[in-house]
């Protein structure tokens, strides 16, 4: 049979016109995506140990909506079904969270129609649905660390709903930075506190390598130089539930190409907001700062960016047996040595400081200055 003729075939499969270019290879979309998923099934690898009859570990994939954890969903999702249809060992199973986007952030975009699709597209999964505020169910104890931590600028009232609490609580932090912090030390916990309620052992995070990067350089910026180690390298949580990030070897930029051949994501994923030019910078987060500078730097070098979070994905926790660990976020209190050194001790203030970090005590409500 004579070839096909091709104007400008797939360099791998040589079978199909090329459709996308991807580390200076062109690729026609199958290809393309094998070679995406091959990325990120080699970082999961190693949940793959036991045979088609052993045990199974179950991981938690929460899933934002935005484009990174939909297409990691889609293609930890293929590969089980491939392995499903050719009777391969899957090795571990997943469930899916989703925080209801509209409790942590009042972007004013409706998702229940992408939520649908979510439930219509990939059926054979359980997806929970959760908002921010169900922290005071899965994780009670944090009412206490958050009156201490906010001081006299929180009163909680526990006749009030839930989601009037969280409110009352986050209205009590003034910056931008500081509210995006604490948000973000709050989710994690909520997340990991469902994960351990469902039996999961990890939680599989849909982080690109740009968004570590940027994670990496703020995280610094903000004092919690000793929290990257969890927040952006594979390994043990402080809560006994490990973190990995198997998204870490892809840019956000291939993920949107990924996205954007897939006909089972697009009503799923909730797209980027652009950017707004009249923000002024002051009124950005150090974290938002920090991702528009990654992905501007990073589609100029991308080498550059790569190797910040691969340089961070290097760190090892401290020795932490039995050391004091924040209330609040977990990180080690006082002065760390070794390769968190950003963690200073804590000149306690009043009689409450003591028992969170140096980066929690930055995003404070400021009563004390
Ligand atoms: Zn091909
Ligand atoms: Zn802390």
């Amino acid at each position: 049979m004579p070839a096909k003729e091709l104007n400008k075939p797939c360099m791998e499969c040589k079978d199909a016109e090329f459709e996308l270019t991807v580390r200076k290879r062109q690729l026609c979309s199958l290809c393309f995506k094998r070679f995406i998923a091959h990325k990120v099934q080699s970082r999961l690898s190693v949940y793959r140990a036991f045979g088609l009859d052993g045990p199974k570990t179950q991981l938690l994939l929460p899933v934002s909506l935005g484009v990174s954890s939909s297409v990691l969903l889609h293609i930890l999702n293929t590969d089980r079904q491939h392995r499903l249809d050719n009777g391969r060992p899957v090795g571990y199973d997943f469930k899916i969270l989703v925080i209801e986007p509209s409790t942590v952030a009042a972007t004013g975009i409706p998702f229940d129609q992408n939520y649908e699709a979510l439930q219509k597209n990939f059926p054979m999964h359980t997806i929970s649905r959760i908002p921010f505020h169900s922290i005071f169910d899965y994780a009670p104890e944090m009412v206490g660390i958050m009156k201490e931590y906010a001081g006299s600028k929180f009163i909680d009232d526990s006749t009030r709903s839930n989601e009037e609490r969280l409110a009352a609580f986050r209205a009590s932090i003034s910056t931008p930075t500081s509210r995006t912090d604490v948000d973000t030390v709050l989710l994690t916990r909520l997340i990991v506190e469902f994960a351990k309620k469902s039996g999961c052992e990890s939680i599989i995070w849909g982080d690109s390598d740009s968004r570590l990067a940027a994670k990496a350089l703020a995280g610094v910026a903000k004092g919690r130089g000793s929290s990257l180690t969890w927040q952006v390298s594979d390994g043990m949580s402080p809560w006994g539930v490990r973190f990995e990030y198997p998204l870490r070897d892809l840019y956000k930029a291939e993920l949107l190409q990924y996205e954007s051949v897939c006909a089972e994501l697009s009503d799923v994923v909730i797209p980027d907001q652009p950017p707004s030019e009249n923000v002024l910078t002051k009124n950005l987060s150090i974290d938002e700062l920090m991702l528009r500078y990654v992905q501007n730097q990073g589609a100029k070098y991308p080498g550059v960016m790569a190797n910040v979070a691969r340089t961070a994905n290097k760190l090892n926790p401290s020795a932490s047996d039995g050391a004091p660990t924040c209330a609040l976020c977990a990180s080690l209190l006082g002065n760390v040595k070794g390769n968190s050194g950003v963690t200073v001790a804590n000149q306690a203030e009043d009689n409450h400081s003591s028992q969170f970090c140096y980066g929690c005590m930055r995003s404070r409500p400021d009563e004390l200055c």
